[in-house]
């Protein structure tokens, strides 16, 4: 990682008068930025020998060219993160989060510059537009979009079901995706237990159980040992970025259970597991394990109503992620130190002011 001057993007970037400029105000970091950082993961644009990261943004609009509608400067925006640009049918429908091709543009991610830096510039159907009243939380729109997609995901699977009503919910980790998704189910009406290893007290068991949620250390308790006293769970979010834990989440399901899949682990572990059993009932159970990436324009818009409604019901729980802000572009390695101590939830960098 290392800063470095490039030219400052204008709205003519984009053809047809329809670019906007935006100026950008706060990044978010997760273990994505980590992996890359660590070459793990991420691709730079082709015949750019840099990747600009920061996929999780927050800004306001700065300048929009002549043929811009539905954005003006001083509005507050948060990018999209995935392109449609693949040739697959999904694309076609601006629905990239569900491309089928292999290759895939993501913003600060894969082949596409990101947002940490001062501006950028975007078609308007990259961006969402967010209230004033959530600018001191809305760089979390692109996070709570993973989640939104991930249950949007759920309940569309389910809808097989007629009459689906989800009681007990499992979220395994307790990160900034874990506690998004603890908070996401507790607003659709669900008895939620989060699942982490470390034992409290602890500030992510302080903000699980600021929400009326349970949260276990499974240290002290064994995930599938509180999982079988409860009696299954309707549905299991998983968020830990250890993907042993998957096979033990299709076992903590009820009856029609579903589980959803949000970790990206790009290792190679291999793991043994009871698989006569896992077969079993998922087929007598009619249960369902459901992978999901990204997020699309639907599902930034249900984070965005999301994060109101938890300002609305938890005032202040959000606020509570940003264990880190770091002030300005230089002190990126600072952002870096942050982002390696696990005791952070949300690590920002703070790029300036509005
Ligand atoms: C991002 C997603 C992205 C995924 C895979 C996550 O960190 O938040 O938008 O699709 O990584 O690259
Ligand atoms: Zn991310």
């Amino acid at each position: 990682m290392h800063l470095t001057d490039l030219p400052e993007p204008s709205v003519d970037d984009v053809e047809g008068g329809r670019g906007v400029k935006v100026k950008v105000l706060r990044v978010g970091l997760d273990g994505t930025d980590k992996e890359i950082n660590a070459a793990e993961y991420g691709a730079a644009p082709a015949g750019s020998d840099v990747l600009v990261i920061g996929h999780e943004s927050f800004g306001v609009v700065a300048e929009v060219g002549p043929d811009v509608t539905g954005f003006k400067p001083g509005d507050y925006v948060v990018a999209r993160v995935r392109q449609p640009r693949g040739d697959s049918v999904y694309d076609l429908i601006d629905a990239p989060d569900f491309t089928t091709d292999d290759t895939y543009y993501e913003h600060g991610i894969s082949r596409v510059h990101g947002f940490l830096t001062e501006y950028y510039v975007e078609e308007p159907r990259a961006l969402v537009l967010i209230p004033g009243e959530l600018r001191d939380v809305g760089v979390l729109t692109e996070p709570t979009s993973v989640i939104g997609k991930g249950l949007t995901v759920a309940w569309d699977v389910q809808r097989r079901l007629k009459v689906w009503q989800p009681r007990r919910a499992a979220v395994l980790g307790a990160g900034t995706i874990g506690l998004l998704a603890t908070l996401a189910l507790r607003l659709r009406g669900l008895d939620v237990t989060t699942f982490a290893r470390q034992t409290p007290p602890n500030l992510n068991a302080d903000l699980v159980g600021a929400l009326g949620a349970r949260y276990v250390s499974t240290d002290e308790r064994p995930f599938l040992d509180e999982a079988r006293q409860a009696g299954g769970y309707d549905l299991v979010f998983e968020a830990t970025g250890f993907s042993p834990l998957a096979f033990d989440a299709m076992q903590a399901l009820a009856k029609n259970g579903i589980l959803v899949l949000s970790s990206v682990t790009g290792g190679d572990r291999t793991v043994e597991v009871p698989s006569d059993r896992i077969n079993l009932d998922f087929v007598l159970g009619n249960r369902v394990a459901v992978g999901t990436v990204n997020a699309n324009r639907e599902h930034f818009e249900v984070a965005v109503r999301d994060l109101s409604q938890g300002r609305a019901q938890y005032p202040g729980w959000l606020e509570r992620l940003f264990t880190a802000r770091i002030q300005g572009l230089d002190n990126y390695a600072q952002a870096f130190a942050a982002l390696d101590d696990r005791s952070n939830i949300k690590v920002v960098v703070e790029v300036s002011q509005p």
